[in-house]
């Protein structure tokens, strides 16, 4: 198990890393990206993330970061929700999975799913001790259906 950290450089590291390992090509805008989310206290939008990073005065284009938060999602290092604009559009705000965090990824809708941390882990150690095997929380562990996705009613956002 991997031992929770305050220290946000080591974190990005690690998930850079991961990235890395999953085809991505770290570029400093996305290590900053990562930096965003890691100081962020809930989830962000694309614009918010655009909006954060061009605080520090350099151009940002939303699209890019669009599509790096959506790579981020399709390897399981975020948890992605829906949240309706004023003017009732949809949107996708997101935030980074904990490094003790084991989730789930749900097949239907293609979110990846938070599983209580106190039950993953005790799947986890069964699990090592019945064969050895470890299962790491850089990606979804597990695969399957959501509740709102075994219930027939799809994706809800
Ligand atoms: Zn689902």
């Amino acid at each position: 198990m991997t031992i929770p950290s305050e220290d946000h450089a080591a974190d990005a590291e690690r998930i850079a890393a991961t990235w890395r390992r999953r085809g991505a090509r770290i570029t400093p805008r996305r290590r900053e990206l990562l930096d965003v989310l890691l100081a962020a206290r809930g989830h962000l939008t694309a614009l918010d993330v655009a909006e954060l990073l061009h605080d520090d005065g350099s151009g940002v284009d939303v699209s890019t970061v669009h599509r790096s938060l959506t790579d981020l999602h399709r390897i399981g290092l975020v948890y992605r929700v829906a949240v309706k604009g004023p003017r009732g559009q949809v949107s996708h705000a997101y935030r980074l999975v904990g490094p003790t965090e084991y989730t789930a990824f749900c097949t239907g809708c293609q979110e990846v799913v938070p599983l209580p941390t106190p039950v993953a882990l005790r799947a986890a150690r069964s699990l090592a001790r019945a064969s050895g095997f470890e299962l790491s929380t850089e990606a979804p562990a597990f695969s399957g259906s959501c509740p709102a996705c075994r219930d027939g009613q799809g994706p809800t956002g």
